[in-house]
């Protein structure tokens, strides 16, 4: 039997990314039956709504969207819908994965899986500001909101992912020596849980500066990291960077009763509609879908395919140092396949 996925083509490079996703899934016999809906600029254009009640409703029914990037105009217009969407279906585990799969990077093997709070800390939306004198922006505020019950539904995820996953490390990073409250509370949580799996992983901890130092200098010592929200967006552009790009990183926002997968870069603007877009971070958010949905022997297959590909580098778009089309790369993976 199909099973049924939300389609969220997206805007600027999103629609030729996501369906090259889909005919590479459909070759991989994936038998998915695609729900296509809007959001984003495309939803504003068409129904004057950037997130659809329609759209909220086929995500509700199918629990699982693959979802190309969307544009948020910036200063103005109508707020994020990835925020939105994230908010809606409480998608606590923001999942991003970075390997080293290009040849001629700074770096060899590095597998970073880091698992960052997708709803909490600074991202609350808990602004303001305050007016001194005639200035009513004499100063602003922004506050960072940890519980207790996110921390430990992050940790626990990590922890999870880890074993399930056949990792053998957990890095907690924090900056619990300067924030000693909201910081501390998310290590004190942290330190909790990884009691309950001593002897099943290893577990260190990193204040986030160290931390990033790190990750620049000895990356390949990193296995499983999990961190606040704010840290885990700065830190996940940092791996993705490390292995080659924003084309080649893909995001999973996990809640307890539904799941985005989506690319971790944007619209790309600049190139949309000129068939030269990298769909391979959309096409690892697949991936990550697949193994979501429980066909993991697919995914891997899926993934073997594309960073076969990408090893040759015969057959590679322009942002990696190729002169593929969007179509060649695709073709390329699934004769790989
Ligand atoms: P961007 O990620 O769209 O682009 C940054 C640079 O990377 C550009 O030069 C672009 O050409 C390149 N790039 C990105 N993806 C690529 C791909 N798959 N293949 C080849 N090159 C690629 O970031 P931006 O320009 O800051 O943002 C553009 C829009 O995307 C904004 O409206 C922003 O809000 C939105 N955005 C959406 C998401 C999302 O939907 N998850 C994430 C980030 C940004």
């Amino acid at each position: 039997m199909s099973i049924p996925v939300t389609l969220i083509p997206g805007d600027g490079i999103g629609p030729s990314i996501t369906d090259a996703t889909v005919r590479l899934l459909a070759a991989a016999g994936a038998d998915i039956a695609w729900d296509r809906q809007l959001a984003g600029t495309a939803a504003v254009q068409a129904v004057h709504d950037p997130i659809p009640e329609a759209t909220i409703e086929s995500i509700r029914r199918t629990r699982v969207a693959l979802k190309g990037p969307l544009e948020t105009p910036v200063g103005k217009g109508f707020r994020s819908i990835n925020v939105a969407l994230r908010k809606a279906f409480d998608l606590y585990a923001n999942v991003r994965p970075a390997r080293s799969v290009l040849p001629g990077l700074r770096f060899d093997g590095i597998d970073i899986v880091l698992i960052r709070e997708n709803t909490e800390g600074l991202y609350i939306g808990i602004e303001n500001y305050i007016k001194v004198g005639a200035d009513a922006h004499a100063a602003a505020q922004s506050v960072a909101v940890i519980t207790r019950q996110g921390s430990e539904r992050i940790h626990r995820y990590a922890f999870e992912y880890a074993i399930s996953h056949g990792r053998r490390k957990v890095t907690l990073v924090h900056k619990a020596n300067i924030l000693k409250y909201s910081q501390g509370l998310f290590l004190e949580v942290g330190r909790k849980v990884a009691k309950e799996y001593a002897g099943r992983l290893q577990v260190e901890e990193r204040i986030v500066d160290a931390c990033a130092m790190e990750l620049v200098m000895r990356p390949e010592r990193y296995d499983v990291i999990v961190t606040t929200n704010l840290f885990g967006d700065i830190l996940s552009d940092l791996t993705s960077g490390l292995v080659g790009g924003l084309g080649l990183t893909p995001g999973a926002n996990i809640g307890q009763d539904a799941a985005i997968f989506e690319a971790v870069h944007g619209t790309a603007p600049d190139i949309a509609g000129q068939g030269i877009a990298n769909p391979t971070a959309v096409m690892l958010a697949g991936v990550q879908m697949l193994d979501h949905l429980g066909q993991a022997d697919r995914a891997r297959r899926v993934q073997a395919a594309i960073e076969g590909v990408l090893r040759d580098k015969q057959v590679v778009t322009g942002d990696v140092g190729g002169t593929a089309t969007t179509e060649q790369y695709t073709d390329a993976v699934i004769a790989r396949l």
